[in-house]
C-alpha cells in the first residue's frame, strides 16, 4: 500500500489515456454527422449476441473460443484489477459485496479465468509461430499485447501467492487456487524476500496494467475499448441496403477523402482486429486481384492516424458549427489521395458486393459502404469509370437496361407465351418484376418463360409491367451513380402504386434485394416481395405443381450472394430440388453461407475482369469436383457467369447450368 505512490501512477496514466481518447473523439467527428442510436433495443440485443455473447467468432472456430476465453477471462479479473488499485489506497480494500463469502468464490473463478486466459495466450501465441494461418499476419504488437496479457495473470498470481506466505490464514488462501499452488515458489524464503516479492508483483501489475491501458488505442488492438461500442452503434438495415445519398445541400458525392466518411467509418477503423476474417473467403482476393477488405480499412486508418493532429483540429471546428475554417482546413492539408493511393483504384473497382466481409466481421465493420462510396465518388465527381462500364452506364441513362436495347423491346421475350401485363390486366395477386436479364438476355428470358409456364400451369394470378418496367436500379447504384438509381427507382415505385401491387415475384436476387431493402426508403410501403424460389417451393408444396423425376441427374445448387448471405434464403431453392425424385443434390464445400461468388455482383457484371484469375472458373472448378452433371442457381447473373465458365473451361460436354424454374419445367407432371 502507498497512497501517495498510487495517486501519482493513476494521475499520470488516466491524464495521458483520457487525451488520447479525447484526441481518437474528436478524429472521429472530422468525418460527416451519421445518426446511429435508432431503435435502441435492437441494439442492445446486437450488443449482447454479438458483442458479449462473441457470436461471430464462434462460428465454427477454435480460434474463436481462444479469444472468447481472453474475452471474458478480461471481463472477470478487471474487477480483481479495481480492488488491486483500491489495495494500492487501503490494503483490506475490496468491492461491495466481495467482501464475505462471495468475495472467496470470486476468489476461485478470478483464478479459474485466470489461468483459462493464460492458455488462451499460450494458445494464441503458438498459432501465431508455429501453424501460422494464412489469414493471420505475424504482427510484433500482438505478440507484445499477449506477452503483456500473460504477465498481467503472473503478476497477479505471484502477488497473492507472496500474500499468502506473509499471511498464512488469508481467507482467500485456497480459493484462489492457483495463488496457492503457485506460493510454493517462495517456500523457504525469508519473509523480507517474500515481502519484497510481493511488492514487486503488486506493483509491476498496476504498472503493466496502467500502461497497457495507455497502448491500446495506438494500435490494432484498440478494438479492446471500441468493439462494444461498435457493435452497439452498429448499422441495422438488410447487409445489401445502402444508404440513401441526399442530394440537396451537398457538394461532394461520395468520399473522395477521410473526413467526406461518416465518424461511424472512423469507428470501423479503429476497431479493426487485423483478424483477416474478412480476407478469407473474399472473390477479389482469393483471385488475385488488388482487393483485400482488411486492407482496405488498415489503409484508411493508418492515414487518418498520420494525419491525426490536421483531422483532430478539423473535428474540432466542425464540432463548434464553424464549417467554413473546417473547410478551409481541409483544403490546406497535403497528404496522398484517398483513391489512387491510399487505396487502389482497381481495388475500388474490384468488390463484387458478395458480402463475406461484412457478415464475417466478428466486429461489425462495414466494408461495402466504404467501397461504395469511393465509387460514388468516382463515378459522380470525376466521371472515372472503368471503359466497358460506360457503355453499360449510357444503356442504363437511354434505354434503362445496362446492354443497351431499345426500352420498347422490354417485352420481346415473351414471343407467343401466354403472359399477363399489367396495363390490360389492371391488378394482380402477383407482380412479376422481370429485370433486365430476364428481358434482355435470351438465356435468362428462357428461364422467365419456363418461370411463367410454371406459373400458368398452377393457376397463379400474375401479370407483368412490360415496357413499363425500368430497371430495378442495382447496377447504377453499386457502381456509384446514385443519381441515375434515384431516377429508377421512384419510376418503378410509382408503376407498382398505380396498380396498388401488394406482391412482387422476381426470379432475380439483385432485383429482390433491391425492391425488398432499398425501395422502402424511396417510398415503397406494404409490399411483400417473393423470390421465385420460395414461390415455387411453395407452389409443390400445395400440390399445384407436381414434379416426377423425368431426369436422373447429380446436380449442385450455386448460392447466389444476393439471395443467400444478402437476404437469407438458402433453403427454398434446394427445397425445389428436392421435390424432383430423379434429382441428386451434391454441395458444393463453400456453400450457405460460405457459398462462393460467382463475380457478378457490384456492377462487376459489366465490367472486364482482367486482373488475376476469373471468380466465375474458380466456383466452376469447384462444382464440377463435385461430379454432378449441373449446376442449378437461382439468380440471372449466376447463371450467366457459371455457363460462361463452363464454356470457357471446355466443360460443355460434362456440365450445364441452369435455374431451378427450368428444371422444375423439364420435370413437371403435367
Ligand atoms: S463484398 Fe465480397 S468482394 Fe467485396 S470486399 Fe467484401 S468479400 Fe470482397
Ligand atoms: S475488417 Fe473485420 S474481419 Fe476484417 S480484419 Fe478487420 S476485424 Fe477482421
Amino acid at each position: 500500500m502507498n497512497p501517495v505512490f498510487m495517486s501519482i501512477l493513476l494521475f499520470l496514466s488516466m491524464s495521458m489515456f483520457v487525451g488520447t481518447m479525447a484526441d481518437r473523439y474528436w478524429l472521429m467527428r472530422s468525418g460527416e454527422n451519421l445518426k446511429m442510436t435508432d431503435r435502441p433495443w435492437e441494439r442492445f440485443k446486437s450488443l449482447m449476441i454479438i458483442g458479449f455473447g462473441q457470436q461471430r467468432l464462434l462460428y465454427k472456430r477454435w480460434a474463436g473460443l481462444m479469444h472468447v476465453t481472453i474475452f471474458f477471462g478480461f471481463l472477470v479479473v478487471f474487477t480483481r484489477t479495481v480492488t488491486l488499485v483500491g489495495r494500492g489506497f487501503a490494503s483490506d480494500f475490496h468491492l461491495p459485496l466481495l467482501g464475505g463469502n462471495l468475495g472467496l468464490v470470486y476468489a476461485l473463478f478470478k483464478d479459474t479465468f485466470a489461468i483459462l486466459v493464460l492458455l488462451a495466450v499460450f494458445y494464441a501465441i503458438w498459432r501465431r509461430l508455429v501453424v501460422k494461418p494464412s489469414r493471420l499476419h505475424l504482427n510484433f504488437e500482438a505478440l507484445v499485447v499477449l506477452l503483456w496479457i500473460a504477465a498481467l495473470m503472473v503478476t497477479d498470481f505471484l502477488a497473492d501467492a507472496a500474500l499468502f506466505i506473509q499471511q498464512p490464514e488469508h481467507a482467500e488462501k485456497g480459493w484462489a487456487w492457483v495463488s496457492t499452488i503457485a506460493a510454493g515458489v517462495f517456500s523457504g524464503q525469508s519473509e523480507s524476500v517474500v515481502a519484497g516479492w510481493g511488492n514487486t508483483m503488486f506493483w509491476l501489475h498496476i504498472v503493466l496494467l496502467l500502461s497497457f491501458l495507455n497502448f491500446l488505442p495506438f494500435g490494432k488492438h484498440f478494438h479492446v475499448i471500441t468493439a462494444l461500442p461498435a457493435v452497439f452503434l452498429r448499422r441495422l438495415t438488410p447487409s445489401a441496403a445502402l444508404e440513401k445519398m441526399e442530394f440537396e445541400g451537398r457538394e461532394v458525392f461520395g468520399v473522395g477523402r477521410l473526413e467526406d466518411f461518416s465518424w461511424r467509418r472512423f469507428l470501423d477503423m479503429y476497431t479493426c482486429t487485423e483478424c483477416g476474417r474478412c480476407d478469407e473467403m473474399c472473390p477479389a482476393n482469393l483471385t488475385d486481384k488488388p482487393l483485400k477488405p482488411r486492407s482496405i480499412i488498415i489503409n484508411e486508418r493508418d492515414q487518418a492516424y498520420g494525419m491525426a493532429d490536421h483531422l483532430v483540429a478539423v473535428g474540432k471546428l466542425k464540432a463548434q458549427g464553424k464549417t467554413a475554417e473546417a473547410a478551409a482546413a481541409v483544403e490546406a492539408m497535403t497528404r496522398p489521395a484517398l483513391i489512387g493511393e491510399v487505396n487502389d483504384v482497381e481495388a475500388i473497382w474490384a468488390c463484387t458486393t458478395c458480402g463475406w466481409c461484412v457478415s464475417s466481421c466478428p466486429v461489425m465493420i462495414d466494408h461495402i459502404p466504404n467501397i461504395i462510396d469511393q465509387r460514388r465518388y468516382l463515378t459522380m465527381m470525376e466521371a472515372k469509370v472503368p471503359t466497358v462500364l460506360q457503355g453499360a452506364l449510357k444503356g442504363l441513362e437511354n434505354n434503362s437496361n445496362p446492354w443497351n436495347v431499345s426500352s420498347a423491346a422490354r417485352e420481346d421475350w415473351i414471343g407467343d407465351l401466354e403472359v399477363p401485363l399489367m396495363r390490360e390486366k389492371g391488378q394482380a395477386d402477383y407482380l412479376l418484376f422481370v429485370g433486365c436479364s430476364g428481358s434482355f438476355d435470351s438465356r435468362n428470358s428462357d428461364v422467365m418463360r419456363a418461370l411463367c409456364t410454371l406459373l400458368n400451369t398452377a393457376g397463379v394470378d400474375y401479370a407483368v409491367l412490360g415496357t413499363e418496367e425500368l430497371c430495378c436500379g442495382d447496377p447504377a447504384r453499386r457502381v456509384g451513380h446514385e443519381y441515375l438509381f434515384q431516377m429508377q427507382a421512384p419510376a418503378n415505385i410509382a408503376n407498382f402504386q398505380k396498380y396498388k401491387v401488394g406482391k412482387v415475384l422476381t426470379a432475380c436476387p439483385h432485383c429482390f434485394n433491391m425492391i425488398a431493402n432499398e425501395y422502402p426508403d424511396f417510398g415503397l410501403e406494404d409490399v411483400e416481395v417473393i423470390h421465385h424460389s420460395q414461390l415455387l417451393a411453395e407452389l409443390v408444396r400445395e400440390g399445384r405443381l407436381k414434379m416426377k423425376g423425368t431426369e436422373k441427374v447429380a446436380v449442385t445448387y450455386h448460392d447466389s450472394c444476393y439471395l443467400g448471405r444478402h437476404n437469407n434464403i438458402y433453403d427454398a431453392p434446394r427445397e425445389v430440388l428436392s421435390a424432383i425424385d430423379g434429382i441428386e443434390q451434391r454441395e458444393m464445400p463453400r456453400n450457405h453461407r460460405e457459398g462462393f461468388c460467382c463475380g457478378a455482383g457490384g456492377g462487376r457484371m459489366f465490367m472486364e475482369e482482367d486482373l488475376g484469375t476469373r471468380i466465375n472458373h474458380n466456383r466452376i472448378d469447384e462444382a464440377a469436383a463435385t461430379g454432378a452433371a449441373e449446376v442449378c442457381t437461382a439468380c440471372p447473373f449466376c447463371l450467366t457467369m457459371l455457363g460462361d465458365a463452363i464454356k470457357e473451361t471446355d466443360r460443355s460436354e460434362s456440365l450445364k447450368a441452369r435455374d431451378i424454374a427450368e428444371v422444375m419445367l423439364a420435370n413437371l407432371d403435367s
